[in-house]
């Protein structure tokens, strides 16, 4: 069984180790938040008009979505929905292109379904023939990440497309779109085609929500009406309803993070260039750089110097590598220096 590795609780230094953005959230989800009257606290809260907000902001219908306590639990839904060891006598498979966010595998395996890793092709291009190789009879989701964690690398949309089409009957592709917005594309526009594709997104990463939870399933209202019975009735609390709604309607505090998110990413590829560093060019809000030494002594030494980077050298494909998050420019330069000094001083 496969455990999964909670990253340390660390919150007196940089967090540049889990996407975050460093930069808080809006001030108007603040504001909303100071605004909740007591009555709003003591009542099971109202989902609809943040359902509606939600489901306009993304361009689908409100019965095209199902809110989540932030995209973990939507991962959890699909898991129990599809996983699950069935009265059919055997037992569901999980196909994991590799390397991966770890809550797919580990969600698969709590419900008793046998996990299918599919390993990297050279820098990271999306395995499609070999995930289209690992497909069965049995098979009945084949997660994908794109742009994926922890490369930052975008998938194609038509190995999205092929994967769809040739999967079991009873199949779902899980496509988590956690970091669209900073590639500013979605496949959210091809759902009407693909009504066994269901699209997961968060509020964690780019509308800096990770501390109240909110993430989003999206996909044909049949796949949506079936998945929602495994998500709890009341998943989003009062604050993070409030919240959400605030977030969603500030784009402006978005584009802003957005844009130093492009020039963060700028700035680190420099400095790679310039330190001679092999990094991948992302599509997300972090970077993966391979560092020349052992990812986990240069963690260390940036963490002495108040940095949190995240060690990802034991991902398949990623021997020596570490994440970098590239969200506030100033952020970006801080760990940027770190990076230099510490390099610099192991030559
Ligand atoms: C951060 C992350 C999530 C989890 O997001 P939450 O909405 O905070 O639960 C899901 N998938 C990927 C790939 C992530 O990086």
């Amino acid at each position: 069984m496969n455990d999964y590795d909670q990253p340390p609780e660390l919150y007196d230094g940089l967090r540049l180790h889990q996407n975050e953005n460093t930069g808080g959230c809006s001030p108007r989800v603040l504001e909303a938040l100071a605004a909740l009257r007591p009555d709003q606290i003591a009542f099971y809260p109202p989902y609809s008009s943040v359902i509606d907000s939600c489901a306009r902001h993304l361009g689908v219908s409100a019965d095209s979505l199902v809110l989540t306590n932030g995209l973990d639990e939507g991962i959890l839904a699909v898991a129990i929905d599809r996983l699950r060891s069935s009265a059919g006598g055997f037992v569901p498979e999980a196909i994991i292109p590799e390397p991966a966010f770890e809550i797919f595998g580990f969600d698969a395996e709590v419900v008793g379904a046998r996990v299918v890793r599919v390993m990297p092709q050279p820098d990271f291009v999306f395995a499609l023939d070999d995930v289209l190789a690992a497909i069965t009879p049995r098979t009945r989701v084949v997660f994908i990440t794109n742009p994926n964690n922890p490369t930052g690398v975008a998938v194609a949309e038509t190995a999205i497309q092929r994967v769809a089409r040739e999967v079991p009957s009873d199949a779902v592709v899980f496509l988590d779109e956690t970091y669209a917005e900073f590639a500013e594309h979605t496949f959210i526009p091809d759902l009407g085609r693909f009504p066994n594709v269901v699209v997961g997104r968060s509020f964690s990463k780019s509308y800096g929500l990770a501390g109240l939870r909110a993430g989003a399933l999206v996909g044909h209202p049949d796949l949506i009406a079936t998945l929602r019975r495994a998500v709890p009735v009341y998943s989003l609390n009062a604050a993070s309803v409030a919240a959400l709604q605030a977030a969603i309607g500030d784009q402006e505090y978005l584009r802003n993070y957005l844009s130093q998110v492009k020039e963060s990413k700028a700035l680190l590829y420099a400095a790679c260039d310039h330190l001679g560093l092999k990094y991948w060019r992302s599509a997300a809000n972090f970077v993966l750089v391979r560092t020349p030494g052992r990812a986990a002594d240069l963690v260390a030494a940036a963490a002495e110097r108040g940095i949190y980077l995240r060690d990802r050298s034991n991902e398949p494909g990623c021997s020596g590598c570490i994440r970098v998050t590239t969200g506030v420019v100033e952020h970006t330069r801080r760990a940027i220096a770190v990076l230099d000094e510490v390099l610099c001083a192991a030559r």
